[in-house]
């Protein structure tokens, strides 16, 4: 078999770790299996390096940070391979470049375009562990991208899918996906299997688990993604195009709450205003989830919309500058929201699904801001002060508890 396993930053945040890390990959390797491993960088390196570029200079080229980011990757390699080396096995650290992983040109979050497997084979044929750095790539100018935050896992992907794995395995400090954020509702279950879809919209909405590039990937190339604690032997969570087991209504709830709302009030009731507002904030690369607008009365209407925290700011003053060409009266910043929301492919095939969540927050006693809903998911907006209220009850209604 060939595997390829990911372990992220706090798997390998230090030697300890990094023994343990080398021991399973040894012991997949013993049984006979090519082994490689792509690592994130050790524990908050990436964050520090971030912090520590920020104090030489606020703004720093977008080229030269990608070349700062990526070395943290690149220590994680090579200690592991010092580690398995002084375990008294044979492998290999290889960065972006030497594998070659080729991406888009975009620093900061590159795509990968195409991996060459020829290296990579040509060491496991020698039978050797290969190490291979995440979250890198490198670009038609021969520099070094960055895939963004978590991209070690599209890396991961990416590789099985190029050298057609057996298994894709992804470590991380939790076990497995749950039904909800377990720090937010603390009898919540860890699934067996999640379809791509249901991952996908779980990883959008702030679940947290796999980056949604990866998973994306994972279901274009029909690659099976198990993933699993580093820390302990449990059996973990399997994305896979369907899942086997009795599909419940409901595989997940999830907690977003990173969503803030921007209201414009008193907008003209006249064709092309919503592709105004938003082509204003898609040029910016805002990107915009649930869009709420109000029936016209008399002359006007009212356009909400939720956004994430970090880019309302640049929303703001976009739409502020353009206020003449909107023509609004007022523009409402809302901060203490949370997007709440539940996701199975059960619910395209049982109607009455969405009333239920509703009847569960009506229950207790939560006011719906918005409401949005596509075939798989149904999301609400909620006062920040009832997030966790909300989600226990929602995830009790449908009965997802252990
Ligand atoms: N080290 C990178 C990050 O922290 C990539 C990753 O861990 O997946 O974003
Ligand atoms: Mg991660």
């Amino acid at each position: 078999m060939l595997i390829v396993k990911k372990f992220g930053g706090s798997s390998v945040a230090n030697p300890e770790r990094i023994f343990n890390v080398a021991r399973r990959c040894i012991e997949d390797y013993n049984a006979g299996n090519d082994v490689v491993v792509v690592l994130s960088a050790m524990g908050d390196t990436t964050d520090d390096l971030i912090a520590l570029a920020k104090k030489i200079n606020p703004n720093p080229q977008k080229r030269e940070m990608d070349m700062l980011m990526s070395t943290g990757e690149q220590i994680s390699v090579a200690l592991m391979s010092m580690a398995m080396n002084a375990l008294g096995v044979r492998s290999i650290s290889l960065n972006a470049f030497q594998v070659a992983m080729h991406t888009t040109s975009a620093y900061g979050s590159a795509r990968l375009k195409r991996i060459d497997s020829e290296r990579i084979r040509r060491e496991l044929d020698d039978r050797k562990i290969v190490l291979v750095t995440g979250f890198q790539g490198v670009n038609k100018y021969d520099d070094v991208t960055t895939l963004g935050r978590g991209g070690s896992d599209t890396t991961a992907v990416a590789i099985a899918a190029a050298l057609h794995a057996d298994a894709c395995e992804i470590y991380t400090d939790v076990d497995g996906v749950y039904t909800c954020d377990p720090r937010v509702v603390p009898n919540a279950r860890k699934l067996k299997e999640i379809t791509y879809d249901e991952m996908l919209d779980l990883a959008t909405l702030g679940a947290g688990v796999l980056h949604n590039r990866c998973v994306e990937l994972a279901r274009k190339y029909g690659v099976e993604i198990v993933v699993r604690s580093s820390l302990n032997n449990s059996e973990g969570t399997i994305v896979k195009e369907v899942t086997k087991v009795e599909r419940m209504l409901v595989s997940g709830v999830a907690l977003d709450k990173d969503a803030d709302r921007i209201s414009l009030i008193g907008l003209q009731n006249q064709p092309g205003v919503a592709f105004k507002v938003f082509d204003l904030l898609a040029k910016a690369n805002i990107n915009i989830d649930v869009i709420l607008q109000s029936i016209g009365r008399d002359e006007t209407k009212d356009i909400s919309f939720t956004l994430p925290d970090d880019r309302v700011d640049d929303a703001v003053e976009i739409l502020n500058a353009n206020k003449e060409r909107l023509k609004f009266d007022k523009l409402d910043v809302e901060k203490d929201i949370v997007k709440l929301s539940i996701v199975g492919s059960g619910m395209m095939s049982n109607p009455g699904v969405a009333a239920k969540m509703f009847e569960a927050l009506y229950n207790a006693n939560i006011n719906l801001n918005m409401i949005c809903t596509s075939e798989i998911r149904v999301t609400v907006l909620i006062d920040a002060k009832d997030a966790q209220r909300a989600a226990q009850a929602v995830h009790d209604a449908f009965g997802l508890e252990d």
